[in-house]
């Protein structure tokens, strides 16, 4: 079905073709068994390792001098990926490729990614909210990797995803299992993660343009 003789690295054509296509349609792209599962479990095995060493922080909400710790909006604890390993290098080298894509297909100027291993202990939640201010962003699509093998029906700790035109109205509910691979617009997709009844791991990362332009800060994430 590809019309061009492109091949990619590390995507399935018709995996980037859907992924494209529902983020320009309705601004959001929810896949299951998205990624490698390898991969994937190389990277919980480095969260769980991390966590034992103590190396992840209580994740605030809010910027400069606005950072505070609220557990009653944000209970998840973080780890800044700094390419330490070589399933890091693989994940990063995924989305530098998706970053691409996405620029020739959609001109958005995405100029860098960033992102962090997230860890939700049993319940914990994040309140619906979005990940920059529209219009002011230089967080421009959001993206997540979930991380947990053999997630349960009842295990709890979804996303939901809500309508870019009326942010009560649910549009997708996402378990967080292993490969699940999420991405959405992040100035326009109001989002939150119900309370988990297990220990819930995934990374969040962020297309951003140079955070240098404007000189404007972003919320929460
Ligand atoms: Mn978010």
């Amino acid at each position: 079905m590809s019309h061009t003789q492109t091949h990619h690295a590390y995507w399935d054509e018709q995996q980037l073709t859907s992924l494209i296509d529902a983020l320009v349609a309705r601004g959001w792209y929810a896949g299951e068994t998205f990624l490698d599962a390898g991969l994937c479990q190389e990277l919980h095995a480095e969260l769980t390792r991390l966590e034992a060493r103590q190396q992840l922080q209580e994740a605030a909400i809010g910027r400069g001098d606005e950072r505070t710790l609220r557990r009653d909006i944000r209970g998840d604890a973080i780890h800044w990926l700094d390419r330490e390993s070589l399933a890091q290098r693989r994940y990063l080298a995924l989305m530098a490729e998706l970053q691409q894509q996405i620029n020739i297909a959609l001109y958005l100027g995405l100029f860098e990614f960033e992102a962090h291993f997230a860890q939700y202990p049993p319940g914990a939640f994040y309140r619906k909210h979005y990940d920059s201010f529209r219009g002011r962003a230089n967080r421009i699509v959001s993206t997540v990797l979930y991380l947990n093998p053999d997630w349960p029906e009842d295990g709890g700790g979804e996303m939901a995803l809500y309508d870019e035109h009326d942010s009560e109205r649910e549009v997708a509910r996402v378990m967080p299992r292993a490969g699940t691979f999420v991405c959405f617009l992040a100035d326009r997709i109001p989002h939150e993660v119900l309370p988990t009844r297990l220990p819930r791991t995934s990374i969040a990362g962020w297309f951003r343009r140079n955070a240098s332009l404007g000189g404007l800060v972003d919320p929460a994430r």
